[in-house]
């Protein structure tokens, strides 16, 4: 058996396996596993192992994000109705690549993100990105799961990253070549989204194409999720049998968001994973109202602070709602796309939306391990797994927030340089207008 090469010690942990300690708590490391757990009364360690002591720390998981885009990061460059498209246009793959690695140190250093899951890229950056990880080029590196490109109707909502499909045939061929490239699961985008020439109120692809992707990506052994943001296509979604659905807003043809319980019950009764990416828009909203307080705003951020409240609203409503009904399966995602290392927001916002600070963090960690299929290798912290952690100041538990304040980050039983996340500047912020002309005044129903 390996020696003991690292003790952390700390208040308080969680284990997101039922275990917990608040008044006193050390893990033990051994190379890059967990060697054990233990509460206050932990046995003598032998000489000259290293101890990393956090006296006002909790020691998690590694954390874990259902949902990044790691080729983008460039909130500043994201103004203007083609947000997506000015980006994509103007950038090469090798500096979407670079921005991959910048943003990947940013998530885990910032952040305490140690596995992320990677929605949407365009041509083969995701995978080339894999491969340098398994190359061995980055210590600590976080643990990515990449789709690669997400597939899309011509024309769709990421219709750049170039994996156009239509048809049940081309949907079945488009999974093939992505299992081919080395894709770990499979996306597609199931309703319009962000991207400028799209409609976010309508399905993209039939119920037809959504099973045969469904029933390809299987036959592969990989797991699939969509975005589906209108109502239509996630009724389409659920019937297909997709394993996760992102965002699920509920959007209908008038632009309201009403959240339908039988195809909510429905999700829950198939075990669908729920990643409601339940911060998408909080940051605008928070710069619009407070520049608000300063001066008064123009049209245009008067309806972009409409937009993005209503947005926030419905997307705490609807997980609220599903909460309410005994959805459970839920998974924490930033959809970062315009910064990183903006995490701990997510689960403060899953939190006021109903769901209890244990079920957050587990949304944080075991649900998305289980999720990715690698639960048997993260996602709790017990003998024998992969020693990825994440040390808090504070008491999660109490005060949700305290997974904003990182003090320490473990990958593989190694601890990072937590002054690394000096090299890696952080672009500058924006208020992000509307993505769209004029839609009619914007509400959430009750449903
Ligand atoms: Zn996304």
């Amino acid at each position: 058996m390996t020696a003991t090469s690292l003790i952390i010690r700390a208040r308080g942990l969680f284990d997101a396996a039922g275990g917990e300690h608040s008044r006193g708590a050390s893990l033990w490391i051994a190379g890059d596993r967990i060697q054990a757990v233990y509460g206050a009364e932990a046995p003598a360690a032998a000489p000259g192992v290293p101890v990393l002591d956090f006296p006002d720390g909790t020691i998690l998981p590694g954390l874990m994000d259902s949902h990044v885009h790691l080729t983008f990061g460039t909130a500043h460059r994201m103004n203007g109705p083609k947000s997506y498209d000015y980006v994509v246009e103007e950038d090469s793959d090798a500096l979407m690549l670079q921005r991959c690695v910048r943003n990947g140190y940013l998530h885990l250093l910032q952040s305490g993100i140690t596995t992320m899951r990677d929605l949407g890229a365009r041509g083969r950056t995701t995978f080339d990105l894999k491969e340098g990880i398994s190359a061995g080029l980055f210590r600590g590196f976080p643990t990515v799961h990449a789709s690669g490109r997400s597939i899309t109707i011509t024309g769709g909502h990421f219709y750049f990253c170039g994996e156009e499909a239509d048809g049940p045939e081309q949907c079945r061929l488009a999974v093939r070549r992505l299992v081919k490239e080395g894709a770990d699961f499979i996306k597609v985008m199931g309703s319009g989204g962000g991207t400028y020439i799209t409609d976010n109120r309508r399905a993209s692809f039939t119920l037809e194409e959504m099973r045969a992707i469904v029933d390809e990506s299987h036959r592969h052994g990989k797991a699939t999720t969509t975005h589906s943001i209108a109502t239509e296509s996630i009724a389409n979604a659920v019937e297909a049998g997709f394993d996760c659905i992102e965002h699920y807003e509920f959007v209908e043809l008038d632009y309201t968001r009403k959240f339908d319980p039988a195809i909510g019950a429905r999700m829950i009764e198939r075990g669908v994973w729920l990643s409601p990416t339940i911060q998408t828009g909080y940051r605008q909203m928070e710069r619009l109202r407070e520049l608000k307080e300063q001066r008064p705003l123009t049209p245009d951020e008067e309806e972009s602070l409409k937009y993005f409240t209503w947005k926030q609203e419905g997307q705490r409503y609807v997980t609220g709602r599903l909460h309410e009904m005994g959805a459970r399966k839920f998974l924490i995602g930033t959809d970062a796309i315009q910064e990183f290392g903006d995490y701990a927001i997510g689960l403060e916002l899953i939190v006021q939306a109903g769901l209890s600070t244990r079920e957050a963090l587990l949304s944080a960690t075991r649900n998305c391990a289980e999720a990715f299929g690698i639960l048997d290798e993260v996602g709790t912290l017990q003998p024998g797994k992969l020693a990825d952690v994440t040390i808090v100041r504070g008491d999660p538990i109490a005060d949700i927030a305290a997974t904003g304040n990182v003090l320490q980050v473990v990958k593989a039983g190694y601890p990072l340089p937590m002054g690394a996340l000096a090299l890696f500047p952080h672009g500058p912020g924006a208020v992000v207008p509307p993505k769209r002309p004029r839609r009619p005044d914007p509400q959430v129903l009750r449903t």
